[in-house]
């Protein structure tokens, strides 16, 4: 496709979204397609293009396989300005063609392979980068930092930001810009906030749950989020499946102008055999916040933190630690909780009995309970195991499993707690897993307020999908005046 061609199609699906917008009467919503740029690039255009497209396609006449195929991918964004025609053509003659190239470090990277990813072929920054101990992150390979490039046509970096983004939230997050000044290159860092805007998108499950969210647009981390947003549901007997309807809203974070990376799923809802099932994120106390139902209790197997009566943690999650008995170095990576001899110990969640043993020198009375597929956990040292607790019996989260002990290797009276997710250890206290069945009254009020703008747009996204068989334009309209979907 030619430029000026690209230039023309994007300003008629623009057009069309535009029209679209005030025919389904969404005053609301400033319905539109993002300008991902200030300096400029034709990739940026190409990025623009299948949200417009697939807004457009809702305006468009349905008339064969594919047009319903497109019409399944929806993408609205909310309150962003419209990209003034000037900026187009701006975008088209410029002379300098940067394209925008966004990685993430994973486990292990080389700087190499992020360059490679990054679309980037450039010795020279190599060498600098090695030697600059601001992009330490880049040069050691953090994982999980993301990074952004600015790219011309012969695959030289243009500017690189590393995105150092604070666990805690307290600290500020930092931008490292990297900018190339002819062959030299300057780096600075400064301060940065996330601009936070909500996309949301709709279309119909096929066998392969996750694979048809993707394929209307959806980041596979997004879509990796609804089993567990609907974790309790799927558990309690819910079968998702081909031929069921979902809508839903995800974060997509900015800085400046530039897209970075996709945030959580806020809110996602399911037509599944005529009833709706709706899911929304909710600030929980835990650090990545949980998904619960607007009536406060959660939707995910919560896990109780701390599963015994009048603890204390006295011995935390590390990878390796002296044994206090045997002075022997070895991996600990359960959590010891110390407390009273004979305190009630319980089942961290619903579960079933795995097993139930004596191990003089290790474990001494001790049980583990399999929750799910995935997850385990183990309680040992106890002085007894509840009465007549065996192997296959369900047990519900909060039942009496055991009581404090010292039994086999322990100095003292302590549970020594372990929750094993695929087979490896992960620290209780710092899981992203809620650890109750209720938001507090706080939590649950910040939720509704939440939830609020998010059901309105679930509802809006629900009627243009019922649009979504009707061929003719006029019907469009019709429905949305009616404000009922049309059978
Ligand atoms: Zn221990």
């Amino acid at each position: 496709m030619s430029a000026p061609s690209i230039l023309a199609k994007n300003l008629r699906t623009i057009g069309e979204g535009l029209c679209l917008a005030a025919r389904t009467g969404a005053r609301t919503w400033d319905t539109l397609v993002r300008s991902p740029y200030r300096r400029t690039a034709l990739g940026m255009v190409f990025a623009v293009l299948p949200i417009s497209v697939a807004i457009s396609a809702y305006s468009l006449y349905p008339s064969d396989a594919e047009q319903e195929a497109r019409a399944q991918q929806t993408i609205i964004e909310d309150s962003l300005p419209i990209p003034s025609i000037a900026d187009q053509i701006n975008v088209v003659t410029s002379n300098e063609m940067l394209t925008t190239h966004t990685t993430v470090i994973r486990r292990n990277d080389t700087l190499s392979a992020i360059f490679s990813r990054l679309n980037i072929d450039d010795a020279a920054l190599q060498r600098f980068i090695r030697q600059q101990s601001q992009a330490q992150a880049l040069s050691t390979a953090r994982e999980g930092v993301y990074v952004q490039a600015k790219v011309t046509e012969d695959r030289k970096a243009q500017s690189l930001t590393i995105f150092l983004e604070n666990r805690n939230d307290d600290d500020p997050d930092t931008a490292v810009n990297i900018v190339r000044h002819g062959s030299r290159f300057t780096i600075d860092s400064s301060e940065f906030t996330f601009e936070t805007q909500q996309a949301m998108s709709a279309g119909i499950f096929s066998d392969d749950i996750e694979a048809s969210v993707v394929a209307t647009g959806v980041p596979e981390e997004v879509a990796r989020q609804i089993p567990i947003a609907l974790e309790r549901k799927i558990k309690n007997g819910l079968t998702l499946g081909a031929g069921d309807e979902f809508r839903l809203i995800y974060e997509r974070k900015f800085v400046g102008n530039d897209f970075v990376r996709t945030g959580k799923l806020l809110a996602i809802s399911v037509s599944h055999e005529g009833q709706t099932i709706e899911s929304f994120w909710a600030d929980d106390g835990t650090r990545n916040g949980g998904f619960y139902n607007l009536d406060g209790t959660t939707n995910q197997i919560a896990f109780i933190r701390v599963p015994v009566e009048g603890a204390r943690v006295t011995s935390s999650f590390m990878p390796m630690r002296r044994h206090p008995v045997t002075g022997v170095l070895r991996p600990h990576q359960g959590t010891d909780f110390g407390a009273p001899r004979g305190n009630r110990i319980f089942a961290a969640a619903d579960g079933v009995v795995s097993r139930v043993a004596f191990d003089h020198d290790g474990f001494g009375h001790y049980i583990m309970i399999k929750h799910d597929e995935d997850r385990t956990t183990l309680y040992a040292h106890m002085t007894r195991v509840a009465n007549k607790l065996k192997v296959g019996d369900h047990v519900k989260r909060g039942d009496v499993v055991g009581f404090v002990g010292s039994t086999g290797l322990a100095t003292g009276p302590h549970l020594h707690y372990e929750l094993r997710y695929k087979n490896r250890q992960v620290n209780p206290l710092k899981i992203s897993y809620p650890d109750k069945e209720r938001l507090t009254d706080e939590e649950h009020q910040q939720l509704l307020a939440a939830a609020r703008p998010l059901t309105g747009r679930l509802a809006l996204l629900n009627r243009i999908q019922s649009v979504k068989p009707l061929n003719a334009p006029e019907a469009v309209a019709q429905q949305s005046e009616s404000g009922k979907p049309r059978s």
